[in-house]
């Protein structure tokens, strides 16, 4: 995930206070165990003594020494086990509740970056913290079925509008599910109304909460940051790792699309996207009130072939839930 090295720092500077606040937090703990049981700072301090000397000897070549002391240490280990034990406690008490337990809250995992990082630098390079409490508000748990019509038919499908969205529920928990195994995409279209935002909304807080980086633009904001990226000459890095986080993150969302004013610029630039991210099998979700055939008129054969022969297409039927709401 790119980011300028002021986004750099500023993120290692977080893990960095995460890190202290964990460590006070072990240390606290430590204190109020040794004060109900002080045999066990004893334990404690018996143990890095060992610890020093097992080092100095193998320093010093004398590997002979070390299976008693590794026995001694095993000894104090199982102690200290009882010990907590008996009191109530487990060896977890010790370890800090970590905001990411991958990364232990360093940010990184085997010298690469953790996935906390990167959805930490997508939030910061896009400030998505909108989207956030947008999220909190729709997802699996808020949804709804009772903006679904189940008398309501769609003639070309001979399904209810309740049945329709099922079958899209379906679909959605099928691309989370099988997200990290399979290369899938979603385009989703339908009227005004209908639920696919609220519908990838579910999906990006699914995907979200299990460590992957999502990106959600609407078609207007993407276009924009291509647009920056292309004709402006004093471009900063912000607009740099933006535009190569658009191709790069797990999931990349583009809700609304038609919304905008579709141009040539803006049409060439839909295909790049969606033919790198295949090429690099990244998904995609796509919304849309187009109806298919004129997004194929607008946005080119070529571009609309691409989507038809990649994403698993959901038409989403029924009557406009804003307006809906707004009667009840
Ligand atoms: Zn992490």
């Amino acid at each position: 995930m790119p980011l300028s090295n002021s986004q750099y720092d500023e993120i290692l500077r977080e893990y960095h206070a995460k890190q202290i606040r964990n460590q006070r937090l072990a240390e606290s703990r430590k204190k109020e165990v040794y004060k109900k049981n002080p045999r066990l700072k004893e334990i404690d301090d018996a143990v890095s003594t060992c610890s020093v000397i097992q080092a100095r000897k193998l320093l010093n070549g004398h590997r002979e020494a070390l299976n008693s002391l590794h026995e001694e240490i095993n000894g104090y280990r199982e102690e200290r086990l009882l010990i907590l034990k008996e009191m109530g406690y487990t060896e977890d008490y010790f370890i800090p509740d970590y905001d990411c337990s991958d990364c232990k809250d360093s940010g990184f995992v085997k010298g690469q970056r953790c996935h906390c990082f990167k959805q930490r630098a997508i939030d910061l390079v896009y400030t998505q913290s909108n989207i956030k409490s947008i999220l909190k508000e729709e997802n699996f748990q808020t949804f709804s079925y009772k903006y679904y019509s189940k008398i309501e038919i769609n003639p070309a499908t001979g399904l209810t509008s309740l049945e329709t969205m099922k079958k899209a529920v379906a679909e959605c928990r099928r691309f989370i599910e099988e997200f990290d195994n399979k290369f899938l995409n979603l385009f989703l279209y339908g009227d005004t109304g209908v639920g696919k935002t609220f519908l990838s909304n579910c999906v990006a807080k699914e995907l979200l909460d299990t460590g992957h980086s999502v990106i959600y633009f609407t078609a207007f904001q993407l276009f924009d940051i291509f647009e920056k990226n292309t004709f402006r000459n004093d471009r900063d890095s912000d607009i740099i790792a933006a535009h190569q986080n658009i191709f790069d993150c797990d999931l990349l969302i583009i809700d609304d699309l038609g919304t905008e004013m579709p141009n040539s610029f803006t049409i060439s630039q839909l295909f790049l996207c969606i033919n790198e991210r295949i090429l690099r099998k990244k998904s995609t979700i796509i919304s849309t009130n187009l109806p298919i055939k004129q997004m194929a008129q607008i946005y080119s054969e070529r571009t609309f072939s691409r989507i038809s022969s990649n994403y698993i297409m959901l038409k989403l039927f029924g009557d406009d839930i804003r307006i809906q709401k707004k009667i009840r």
